[in-house]
């Protein structure tokens, strides 16, 4: 019999006690679906890297997938260019991009917000302007650009000799100018190219869109405008061998954000887009339950992403996160409930790190983790959060759930005779 299998992964979800009234968000919430599934699966603590490793998002997931970071991870530009649709080639260097606003002063670029002031619409029109920037500082270089949501996106540089490896142009904070890209080893010729051609398209992007209709609106609303790009995150395309090839059956992943999308991708995941899916805390969560359960008529498992624990974490707002967690648990694991009883599914549920608001970032405490469906031996645990997982009957592990979701699949290759 076959049973197919959903990985969901919460982003933030592990908490700290200091969240809600010594318990964390995830404790704090009401989660009869987990506690439920709980009950008949088996519950555990993951590090998803390793114990004592605090997590970047990119990292986390590549290894919740199976593979190991220190040896594939080249860099975040490449799985945003990838989760918004960019044809990404060998030899290309990527970027994650963000509109920021930006003051002329003397001749230099003074940061005013880095986020634009999250600008919220627009974004097409910023878009369209920079598609027609042409570099000409080195021949033969040709930038590729893509809006994804509010203040991100991401941008691609193809041509012959490229090198990632530059510093980026995101001073991190306002009040100070654009830093200049220059080769992270001094005297590496692609490197110097690769570094002229992002100060050529950092100069462009300002003296196109300065001026833009948009930003003569947001001016005159009392906005700030979207008048520049920075750039971060340099990287080339990592060597992943596919997941289809490795386990030898077809995976697709449901994600607001391009990132995820992005990683997947990479990965040997197909896309499927959602209706409404938006990467945050208004995402249609009720709408990600039924796309995954009719991908499962094509496709042998499905990643579903939610981001919203982890905005909630980063805003330092513990209720926000809670509330969001026991919508998570209401209408995403809601219509999966019967699906795993049934032993039609195995659903495996974590989160990619730990984000508690006091903090406002991610730490590296483990996360819990639920496994269920008819293959999962049920421990004595009753209900879903972190205290609960510690003494749960998986233990603590590192990474590695995708692959651990796949054996209960029975599609987990064999090593070894
Ligand atoms: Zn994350």
């Amino acid at each position: 019999m076959v049973v197919k299998g959903i990985l969901i992964i919460a982003d933030g979800l592990g908490g700290r006690p200091t969240d809600i009234a010594g318990e964390t968000c995830l404790e704090a919430a009401a989660t009869p679906n987990l506690d439920r599934l709980a009950e008949r699966g088996a519950i555990g603590l993951v590090d998803p890297i390793g114990p004592g490793i605090r997590p970047g998002s990119d990292t986390a997931h590549l290894s919740l997938l199976g593979y190991d970071p220190y040896e594939v991870y080249t860099g975040r530009g490449v799985f945003e260019c990838l989760g918004v649709g960019l044809d990404v080639q060998e030899g290309d260097v990527c970027f994650r991009a963000n509109f920021a606003s930006v003051e002329e002063v003397d001749g230099k670029l003074r940061v005013t917000d880095r986020r634009a002031g999250r600008i919220e619409t627009g974004q097409e029109e910023l878009e369209a302007a920079l598609s027609e920037i042409e570099l000409t500082d080195i021949a033969g270089v040709k930038a590729y650009f893509r809006a994804s949501t509010e203040h991100r996106g991401a941008l691609l540089l193809r041509g012959e000799g490229l090198s990632p490896r530059i510093s980026e142009t995101d001073p991190h904070e306002a009040g100070v100018p654009i830093s200049r890209s220059v080769p992270l080893d001094p005297g590496d010729p692609a490197a110097e190219r690769t570094a002229t051609a992002v100060n050529e398209l950092t100069r462009k992007s300002y003296e196109v869109l300065k001026d833009l209709e948009v930003n003569r609106r947001r001016i005159a609303a009392g906005n700030l405008p979207a008048n520049v790009v920075l750039l971060r995150g340099s990287s080339q395309l990592p060597h992943l061998e596919p997941l289809s090839s490795i386990y030898g059956v077809r995976g697709a992943v449901i994600a607001g954000g391009a990132l995820y999308r992005g990683i997947a991708l990479a990965c040997g995941m197909e896309v499927i887009r959602v209706e409404g899916a938006t990467g945050g805390l208004d995402t249609d969560l009720s709408g990600k339950a039924a796309a995954a359960l009719s991908a499962l008529e094509r496709f042998d498992y499905v990643f579903v992403h939610v981001k919203g624990p982890d905005n909630a974490g980063h805003d330092g707002d513990a209720h926000a996160k809670r509330a969001f967690i026991e919508r998570v648990d209401r209408e995403l694991i809601g219509p999966l409930v019967g699906p795993v009883e049934e032993g039609r599914i195995h659903l495996a549920f974590t989160g990619d790190h730990t984000t508690p608001p006091e903090f406002g970032d991610h730490t590296d405490e483990p996360v819990p983790v639920l496994f269920a469906g008819r293959n999962v031996i049920p421990d004595q645990a009753r209900r879903f959060g972190e205290r609960a997982a510690g003494g749960g009957g998986l233990g603590r592990f590192s990474g590695r759930v995708l692959p651990i979701l796949l054996g209960y699949c029975d599609w987990g290759p064999k090593f070894g005779s």
